[in-house]
């Protein structure tokens, strides 16, 4: 017989959820078969849902969870005002939760939202009953964001400002497109409602489905579906990695449009110190993972030791010419500054570095040929 009883459920949290979720697919499109929406509500919901969204992701995740930047009070306002209409908690509560996921992550015991503990469990189960009461108001991973005013305000004012927020806006496009109701569940709930479960998706989904590029050793994924639906937080293996980084998408072309916003506020002065990962250990974690892969495909094979023996000699030819490619790369921005060095020697180094970029090209290829034979 199975003894252990389960933690108390949340009340509170159990009626947000499931009444949001009756009015956005019940009532809201009742209401509009019976009534219609216009133009504008769809655009709100737009508006509103990527507010919302850009300030946990931007502002809770990035900044204050992970200090990848730094932000003027105007921005981290905007965030904690964004975050409160997302309705996930206050920033420091959220940013404790999450820096214990990433210090913990995947173990059952620790990690608030462990993805080992199944999807439903991760995605929601997590705050429907009080798994961590003892430790809920401890917020000693957080004493930086406890001096941040702003945090703090929004902390302590957070039923207000979420209860105030989030009848408010509804009420007043409502008012100003003379259709209050029709505004409530498209504006409220069912932006809501979008907004939690495009952000809860992050805590189960993507440590479910997708690729693994730079670790194994957690179940973070990198999904460039998810990525479109989370605004950038889709590439979370590279994340759970490299955590500090204010990108998750590090690529030009993969889609994150919260470290699009971050670099966007850095040109206009809001937003500064924007910190980025050494292209060198990115490179490395990445070329060493495929590596680990490729050596499991070729433990099979029958001449298994000679194959491994030359993978390993092409791993390690890349990795010495990543970091002298890197080394080079650094010194010669550092030249470019420098008003002391002499010219010819400025152009020597210039030489060796599209030497070595050459080199390295060539490497590159070579050892994507040789991972994708095994892959
Ligand atoms: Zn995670
Ligand atoms: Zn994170």
């Amino acid at each position: 017989m199975e003894t252990i009883s389960k933690p108390p459920l949340i009340w509170i949290n159990i009626i947000i959820f499931s009444f949001s979720l009756g009015l956005a697919t019940i009532v809201a499109p009742l209401y509009g078969w019976q009534f219609g929406y216009g133009m504008a509500h769809w655009l709100w919901l737009v508006i509103c849902f990527s507010f919302c969204n850009l300030s946990i992701t931007a502002g809770y995740h990035r900044l204050w969870s992970h200090k990848a930047y730094e932000a003027h009070w105007t921005l981290r306002l905007l965030f904690a005002l964004g975050g409160a209409f997302a309705l996930q908690n206050s920033a420091l509560h959220w940013s404790s939760d999450h820096r214990v996921h990433h210090k913990h992550v995947d173990n059952n015991d620790k990690d608030p939202y462990s993805a080992k503990r199944g999807f439903w469990f991760s995605h929601i189960g997590w705050m429907l009953r009080h798994y961590n009461k003892t430790t809920y108001d401890d917020y000693s991973n957080c004493r930086d964001l406890q001096k941040d005013k702003i945090v703090m305000w929004q902390h302590k004012y957070y039923v207000p400002l979420a209860l105030a927020i989030n009848l408010g806006v509804p009420l007043l496009l409502g008012f100003i497109y003379h259709d209050i109701l029709g505004m409530l569940l498209i504006v409220g709930a069912l932006r809501l409602v979008l907004n939690h479960h495009t952000t809860f998706f992050i805590n189960s989904l993507a440590h479910i489905w997708g690729s693994q590029p730079y670790t194994d050793k957690n179940t973070a994924r990198d999904n460039g579906i998810l990525a479109f639906f989370t605004f950038g937080e889709g590439y979370h293996n590279y994340h759970h990695v490299f955590e500090n980084d204010y990108r998750n998408g590090i690529y030009w072309w993969q889609y994150d449009p919260t470290k699009w916003l971050i670099k966007l506020c850095a040109w206009l002065g809001l937003a500064h110190k924007l910190r980025v990962s050494p292209p060198f250990r990115v490179e490395k974690a990445k070329a060493l993972m495929a590596l680990s892969h490729a050596q499991k495909q070729i433990a099979a094979l029958p001449n298994q030791q000679l194959v491994m023996a030359s993978i390993q000699r092409e791993f390690d030819t890349l990795v010495i010419q990543l970091q002298e490619y890197y080394e080079l790369k650094k010194q010669l921005i550092e030249s470019k500054k420098s008003t002391m060095i002499r010219r010819y020697e400025h152009s020597l180094l210039v030489l060796r570095y599209l030497q070595v970029k050459h080199q390295l090209a060539l490497q590159k290829s070579n050892w994507q040929l040789i991972v994708r034979q095994y892959s």
